[in-house]
């Protein structure tokens, strides 16, 4: 790999540090922008109006209706607001909802975007954009929908409940995992997945012990930034074809299906691939798979697809779908395979790969 690559880093702008989302209203200023539309979910409504006090006159709104796999209606309300509002700029304060409906807006206006996220899924620094339609979700990516600046700042996320911080890191690690055998992986790329991978792993336990560990907090979403940037830079593989399955087809919640998968999919891999995930095993004292999956038990993290309300009659319909138009994948696909996959991970047992 290091004899042939291509590389070519990310156009985002990266704030990261204790206090820096007090400096979202400079920010704006430059980007060139005088009036801000903050973005939120309805859970953080309060937050949001709270940023937007503190933007003072740069703020013209809030829209806080962003809801998870941006169904294009939400976004066409989003669209009205902007309209109304006349902002010239995004300021998304969130996880990967809020940060996925200020993308759909930038898509559609080339609007500039401020992220401040919350959560570790990473979406704030890739150029993609999945959006939903009746039931069915596509996924576009294109330079508009980067954020132009990326403020994380390791306080917001000290709220983070416990459950969702392990899942959502769980998420990002399974981008980091992939990263490390994608095919168009590069030395940096690779560099990147270990160093979020390791952040994770060191900072996951103190957090399920003490969430307001501010140190731990600044280093899971030190991961998290990693984790999100090898995303956007190289192609994912079998654990993202089958969680869009599963989230798409069966609407199962998009951290807790990727927390349940990532062991088994990636034991699946390390099987044909013990040199590149090795770092990974070796990191959690274990095989790939039963190391990810002993990780993920000692978190307190779902383990079990059966607990997502998939029932045992889905299992063959998702096989079929995510070995229909596969991905690349670095082993082989073939359904049984999958289906023997899926079962596994739906009776929540522990990989021996
Ligand atoms: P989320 O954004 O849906 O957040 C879940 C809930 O937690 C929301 O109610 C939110 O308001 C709340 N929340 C967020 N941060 C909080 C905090 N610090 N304290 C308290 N509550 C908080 O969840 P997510 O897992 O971050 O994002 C999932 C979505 O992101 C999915 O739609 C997924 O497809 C998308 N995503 C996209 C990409 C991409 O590159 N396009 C990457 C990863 C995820």
């Amino acid at each position: 790999m290091r004899n042939s690559f291509t590389y070519q880093g990310s156009a985002a702008h990266i704030v990261f540090g204790e206090g820096k989302s007090d400096e979202a209203g400079a920010w704006v200023e430059k980007l060139g922008c005088k009036r801000a539309l903050v973005l939120s979910t309805p859970h953080q409504r309060a937050d949001a109006e709270t940023l937007a006090e503190r933007l003072g006159p740069l703020a013209v709104g809030v829209f806080a209706g962003a809801v998870m796999h941006t169904p294009i209606d939400i976004t066409a309300k989003a669209m009205e607001a902007v309209k109304q509002s006349g902002a010239d700029c995004l300021v998304s304060l969130g996880g990967g909802s809020t940060t996925g409906l200020g993308k759909a807006i930038a898509y559609r206006t080339d609007l500039p975007q401020v992220v401040i996220p919350t959560t570790y899924a990473g979406s704030e620094v890739t150029p993609i954009l999945g959006q939903t339609e009746g039931g069915r979700k596509t996924t576009v990516r294109h330079a508009s929908i980067l954020p132009e600046v990326v403020i994380y700042d390791p306080g917001l996320t000290l709220g983070l409940p416990v459950g969702m911080s392990v899942t959502s890191a769980l998420n990002a690690m399974a981008h980091a995992v992939e990263a490390l055998y994608a095919q168009d992986r590069n030395p940096i790329s690779s560099l990147m997945a270990a160093e979020g991978l390791f952040a994770f792993k060191t900072s996951l336990p103190r957090i399920v012990e003490a969430p307001g560990d501010r140190e731990a907090r600044a280093e899971a979403l030190y991961g998290a930034w990693l984790s999100g940037t090898v995303l956007g830079t190289v192609g994912m593989a079998l654990h993202h074809k089958i969680c869009h399955t599963l989230g798409g087809t069966f609407d199962t919640p998009h951290a807790e299906t990727h927390a349940i998968m990532l062991p088994h999919t990636a034991g699946y891999n390390a099987a044909a691939l013990p040199d590149l995930l090795g770092p990974v095993a070796r990191m959690l004292g274990g095989s790939v798979g039963g190391g990810l999956w002993d990780f993920a038990k000692s978190l307190g993290a779902p383990l079990a697809l059966k607990d997502l309300g998939l029932s045992e009659a889905d299992l063959d319909r998702a096989a079929t779908i995510a070995t229909e138009n596969p991905y690349w994948n670095p082993r082989p696909i073939d359904r049984q395979s999958i289906r023997a996959l899926l079962q596994d991970a739906w009776e929540g047992n522990r990989p021996t790969n």
